[in-house]
């Protein structure tokens, strides 16, 4: 299996994928391409929050000449444009200086069209993503049922990936997105199994935040457990922001990312007697807003409270509209509920 240390190396401007390299986290701007000032602040956000790659739709030449202008206004960041079926916005992009396409070649038409993509990816040293979607696969290689799960998938993707290899094209990143979480793995599978070009992993159209949390770790933490998988996206019916922090949650949570906050929080129960759960939400979003690679436990209570915060690097125990604050083993001080947050702050600044 082409595990992801064993795929080929990709460049997407000056980010690698694939090979050694550590799991690049993406989203895609909301807003169209051609608001050039709109979709660099968002994107300019995505960065500070952690993106490494963003992807910007491209409906029109108006959207396609916008990247230059675009690239001038961020930080950096590496860009990818997604086009459909017109090949003219492909090379209209290319021009305008964007780092990848997406594009997805047995939707473009004749072959003539084809080669003149492949020729001005090759020309720039762009690659290509080849993303197939379970919402818009190629009817004419379906014939109704799958003897292996996944398959059609997998089989769309291949159709797609020929096109370009047949002109000695092999700066691919292929993703596989169904919205069926098992679908999604099995042909993600498939890919690594047969395949050694770097893999983009999502399952697409996953709702909105709370049911896309769920799927998206759900289909993701079993590839990524198992060796798969360069780059990921975690597609959410919400602001491209949150899509990042989800992204470098599920990685920290899975050890493939050590530069992340580790937070952790009881849930609540009878026993509490501070005002948990507002204070959580709060010191977790400091703790990711600032980047602060540290273990801050919330506890509500002396049960668990002080042996789960004693273990961190801060820790928080409620009981009676007081809070003890830990530093590993140490007792640092008590604090009432009502002062707990700007306490437990000037705490994390000290760490
Ligand atoms: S730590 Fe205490 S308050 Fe929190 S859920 Fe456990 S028992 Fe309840």
């Amino acid at each position: 299996m082409f595990t992801r240390e064993k795929t080929r190396q990709v460049k997407v401007g000056n980010l690698l994928l694939g090979g050694n390299e550590h799991i690049a986290i993406q989203s895609m701007a909301s807003v169209k391409t051609s608001k050039i000032e709109e979709v660099s602040q968002q994107i300019n956000a995505c960065a500070a929050a952690g993106a490494e790659l963003m992807r910007c739709s491209c409906l029109d030449f108006e959207d396609a000449s916008s990247f230059k202008e675009i690239k001038k206004r961020i930080c950096g960041i590496p860009l990818v444009a997604d086009i459909h079926f017109d090949y003219r916005l492909a090379l209209a992009a290319i021009e305008a200086g964007v780092d990848a396409i997406r594009i997805n070649p047995g939707n473009i038409g004749e072959e003539k069209r084809i080669e003149q993509v492949v020729k001005a990816c090759q020309e720039r040293r762009i690659p290509v993503r080849v993303g197939v979607n379970g919402g818009s696969l190629d009817r004419s290689i379906y014939h109704g049922t799958e003897t292996i799960k996944g398959e059609y998938l997998f089989s769309s993707a291949m159709k797609h990936i020929s096109l370009l290899e047949k002109y000695g094209f092999h700066d691919i990143v292929i993703s596989l997105k169904g919205s069926d979480v098992l679908e999604t793995i099995a042909a993600y599978r498939l890919a690594a199994e047969r395949l050694d070009y770097p893999l983009h992993l999502g399952v697409t159209e996953a709702g909105p935040m709370e049911t896309s949390l769920i799927r998206s770790a759900a289909g993701l933490a079993p590839l990524l457990i198992d060796g798969i998988g360069n780059t990921i996206r975690i597609s959410m019916s919400e602001e491209p922001v949150e899509e990042i922090k989800a992204c470098a949650r599920l990685l920290h949570d899975l050890g493939l990312k050590k530069d992340w906050p580790t937070f952790i929080s009881c849930p609540t129960c009878g026993r509490t007697e501070v005002n948990l759960l507002p204070l959580a939400k709060r010191i977790r979003a400091y703790l990711e807003d600032h980047k602060i690679c540290k273990t801050v436990a919330i506890m509500g209570c002396v049960v668990n409270g002080p042996g789960e915060a004693r273990h961190a690097d801060l820790g928080a125990a409620g009981g009676k509209g007081k809070w003890v604050i830990f530093k590993k083993e140490q007792i640092l001080k008590t604090v009432d509920d009502s002062a707990i947050y700007d306490a437990l702050i000037e705490e994390i600044k000290a760490l």
